[in-house]
């Protein structure tokens, strides 16, 4: 497999944020959203078998938790990550992957934790999104939308409503889009939208959904890897 990092940090975007959790990051993204920030993983990395990458994970976090499989896109690379994901099961982790909801998912293993994104008009990657895919959801997995403006935020209010999303999943997670150049100030300055500004729309329309801020960028530096 084409790894671009292997690290252990705290889980930042999803009902498991702040939690201990090892990141495997893999390389290659068939999309270009906007506001991207993980452009580096585009290209480049390291190939492990999966016996390597099962073996560092081990090193980095020996006595179980929480494993993030992450990109780019890892279900690109779906053929050796399914039985990497049943191995990481089997030796009692538990596994959430973050996708971008464009790759079928029907393979990933149900005890999974898929957090699955829906892209919006403003990501430049709008109607991506894999509608097979609402049927292979489940009360574990969660829907996260990542905005920057108000048309976003209309767009995914009225997808949650369309399919009734808060009765499907374990969580949807309406996310500020930061700026991918954001460095130096740990705050809400790098959003592209306010997040009071959108806790106030919330409110006002009463979505099911929770308000969720990448926590690691309010811990480190925003432009730091690795964390
Ligand atoms: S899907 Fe993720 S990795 Fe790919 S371009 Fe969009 S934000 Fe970047």
């Amino acid at each position: 497999m084409q790894i671009t990092e292997i690290y252990k940090s705290l889980q930042g975007e999803s009902t498991y944020a702040g939690l201990p959790c090892v990141f495997v990051r893999l390389t290659g993204c068939n999309l270009r959203c906007t506001w991207c920030d993980s452009e580096y993983t585009f290209f480049g990395g390291r190939k492990l078998s999966m016996e390597e990458v099962l073996n560092e994970v081990l090193q980095l976090s020996p006595g179980g938790g929480l494993v993030e499989i992450t990109g780019g896109e890892p279900m690109l690379q779906e053929r050796e990550l399914v039985p990497l994901m049943q191995r990481l099961l089997e030796h009692g982790y538990t596994v959430l992957l973050e996708t971008s909801g464009e790759r079928p998912l029907e393979r990933v293993p149900p005890a999974v934790v898929k957090i699955v994104d829906v892209k919006c008009p403003d990501s430049g990657e709008g109607d991506t999104f894999r509608r097979e895919n609402l049927e292979v959801l489940n009360h574990r997995d969660e829907i996260k939308f990542v905005l920057s403006s108000r048309i976003d935020y209309e767009f995914a209010r009225e997808f949650v409503a369309r399919h009734k999303l808060g009765e499907k999943v374990n969580a949807v997670l309406f996310s500020p889009a930061f700026r991918k150049e954001a460095s130096g100030a740990r705050n809400s300055s790098h959003c592209l939208l306010d997040p009071q500004e959108l806790a106030e729309w919330m409110i006002a329309d009463n979505v099911p959904a929770r308000l969720s801020l990448q926590l690691h960028k309010f811990i480190w530096d925003p432009a730091m890897k690795g964390v």
